[in-house]
């Protein structure tokens, strides 16, 4: 760690609280923390943690994912407020992974550009947006995209073009061993009376329809097919509403897990496990989880773990 702390040019934080890089609020430390300064730092902190074999994660803003109360055993990595750069050169976006999506909504609608309304209140990075593959209401963050740099554990900058990643329902293809550095898009100019209806409909669905006062990673399990709504299904089975210590199954979206304050990871992993046994036995539908766990094994995620 000596060498490392030497090495790193941005923020180091040792035995860092993962609940504090949480939408949830939970999750236990992580050796170390690091905001690289620069792309420079980025790739000398990635060779370091590759040649020492130093298990290595990357984060975003963190409203996606589901850390164990045991916390992460390696270095955890972010671009938040150090990868900010956004600029605009008539529909051409160019936007670093740490630029939060609601800047980038905001931004691109300021300029009568179309194509991001719909994901206005998505909360997160860019970065986090495009592992995601994050959408909402008919609109993906791959539809205007059109390459990504990415870097890999060696150092080294790639860029991939659209056409080679594989992007559908929040997934994308892109290696989970690399870090997103920044991603160019090309919005097409629309009149501004459009877009903004487009940005308050999507604004006034969410509203209506998520628990927003409180603390979520958003929906917790993928919709099973377009037709059918994981949500609906935990409803179905009984489970609005159902408290696990701190944690509850919204009684206004089955999907969305809230922490009423004092929540830990396994009061929410334990609402996880609930939910998937009580859908597999009404429906049998097995649910597939779309937030990212880090620090559990498999089978605590399990119905009968
Ligand atoms: C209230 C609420 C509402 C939400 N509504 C929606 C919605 O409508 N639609 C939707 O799609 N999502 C929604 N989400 C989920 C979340 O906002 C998105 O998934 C978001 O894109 C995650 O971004 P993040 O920066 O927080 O990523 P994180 O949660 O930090 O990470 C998500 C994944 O991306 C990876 N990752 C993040 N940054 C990088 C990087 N730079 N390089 C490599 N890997 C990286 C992480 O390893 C992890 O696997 C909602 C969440 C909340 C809390």
């Amino acid at each position: 760690m000596a060498e490392l702390i030497k090495i790193v040019k941005g923020q180091l934080t040792e035995n860092e609280p993962m609940a504090r890089h949480s939408s949830y609020g939970v999750g236990g430390p992580a050796t170390a923390f690091i905001i690289p300064k620069n792309v420079n730092d980025l790739s000398n902190i990635l060779r370091f943690a590759h040649s020492h074999k130093i298990k290595t994660f990357f984060v975003g803003s963190g409203s996606n994912i589901l850390v164990s109360d045991t916390g992460i055993d390696g270095l955890v990595i972010s671009p938040v407020k150090a990868f900010t750069h956004l600029s605009f050169k008539e529909g051409n976006i160019e936007a670093e992974s740490g630029v939060m999506l609601g800047r980038l909504v905001r931004e691109s609608i300021n300029r009568d550009l179309t194509g991001f309304e719909g994901l206005g209140g998505v909360p997160g990075t860019l970065g986090g947006a495009l592992m995601m593959n994050a959408g909402a209401f008919g609109h993906e963050i791959s539809n205007y995209l059109v390459s990504i740099t990415l870097m890999s554990m060696d150092g080294n900058l790639h860029i991939l073009q659209k056409e080679e990643i594989d992007f559908s329902y929040r997934y994308s293809s892109i290696d989970k061993e690399a870090f997103i550095v920044s991603a160019l898009f090309s919005l097409k100019n629309c009149d501004a009376q459009s877009i903004q209806e487009k940005r308050k409909l999507a604004s006034d669905k969410r509203k209506s329809s998520q628990p927003l006062k409180y603390r979520s990673a958003g929906s917790v399990f993928k919709n099973p097919n377009s037709t059918t709504a994981a949500g609906y299904l935990i409803d179905q089975a009984g489970l609005k509403g159902l408290r696990q210590g701190d944690a509850e199954i919204s009684k206004k979206h089955a999907n969305f897990f809230i922490n009423h304050g004092k929540a830990t990871a396994k009061d929410i992993s334990t609402l996880i496990q609930i939910a998937r046994k009580n859908v597999k036995e009404k429906f049998n539908i097995m649910l597939e989880l779309e937030i990212k766990t880090f620090g559990f094994n498999e089978r605590e995620l399990m119905p009968n773990g």
